[in-house]
């Protein structure tokens, strides 16, 4: 046989081989919440069907999984969570659905963030702890280390695709690293001593390391804990005293508190945030890039109706 039909047979039996991979099913891929959702979507392309846990506008940290999650669970080829904490649920959900596959984390990569966690985050209360911050996506250099995580865990439940998640995940990447950059650049032409910001709960301390954002909530991380009347009260005094004018809802928690402060502190709402998940999808953030975008459009148009 001549090496030309050599050549031919092994490029015939790889097109044959490659046409196979193409029309199996797709990785039955379980996401906890929809940022991560999102990511999956994108690093995973066609060989990939996602099952989101916690859904557009949910709260993860008070999700109930439900037996219909369990079954879904039950049925998935790879399940992926941020984990640090946030996905509180996870452990019993995988003991109940029967799951033996692998859970990946997401945030493995992360340097966690740790933080005082109490009502009002006064420097007097007796009742702080330290805790770890779970948001770890609220800053992009996390969210490229999620997508390289990702990649990886994709790669090794479907070899086959390897290079193709590889591909996608770099391609993704790199559109997250231009948004760091026009995020870095739009942050920055706000004084330092100006970028302070109040959000009803503790979801954008990554966001403020990164981009030298003082954030105080009066709430902490979590969502299912009240404010106390003297944390909350000290923070409008906080409010006045300092001139802090750029005071946000958030998508996943109840407007009331913040609106409350507000109007207390006499100063304006500035729009909603999306913290722990993404819009609809005819929403501002209906995807983790768009989120972003729109958050830090957000803050930064807030941040600068404060300075005139
Ligand atoms: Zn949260």
């Amino acid at each position: 046989m001549s090496m030309l039909a050599r050549t031919l047979i092994v490029f015939c039996a790889f097109l044959a081989l490659a046409g196979t991979a193409g029309a199996q099913a797709p990785l039955h891929v379980v996401a906890s919440f929809s940022i991560l959702g999102d990511m999956l979507k994108n690093v995973g392309g066609d060989r990939v069907r996602v099952t989101t846990l916690v859904g557009p506008d949910g709260d993860a940290h008070a999700y109930e999984p439900t037996p219909a999650t369990a079954k879904a669970v039950r049925g998935a080829d790879l399940v992926v969570v941020s984990g640090l904490g946030f996905e509180g649920w996870l452990d019993r959900l995988i003991t109940a659905s029967g799951y033996k596959g692998t859970v990946v984390v997401a945030s493995a990569a992360v340097k966690p963030r740790k933080m005082r966690e109490k009502p009002g985050h006064g420097k007097d209360a007796h009742d702080d702890h330290e805790a770890i911050d779970p948001h770890a996506w609220q800053n992009l250099a996390n969210g490229r280390l999620y997508v390289d995580t990702i990649a990886g865990a994709l790669g090794a439940v479907d070899p086959a695709g390897a290079s193709y998640y590889g591909e996608r995940a770099a391609a993704y990447a790199r559109r997250l690293a231009d948004l760091d950059t026009w995020a870095k650049a739009e942050l920055s032409a706000i004084p330092a001593g100006k970028r302070r910001m109040i959000t009803s709960h503790d979801a954008f301390g990554y966001l403020g390391d990164a981009y030298g954002i003082e954030i105080l909530s009066p709430v902490g991380i979590g969502t299912g804990s009240e404010p106390s009347a003297a944390g909350v009260k000290k923070l409008i005094k906080q409010i006045k005293a300092e001139k802090i004018a750029a005071v946000f809802v958030e998508n996943i928690s109840n407007p009331r508190m913040i609106e409350q402060i507000a109007k207390e502190s006499g100063v304006g709402v500035g729009g909603e945030l999306y913290s722990d998940a993404l819009s609809g999808a005819d929403g501002p953030a209906a995807s983790y890039i768009e989120m972003f975008k729109h958050n830090v459009s957000q803050i930064v148009a807030t941040m600068k109706q404060g300075l005139y």
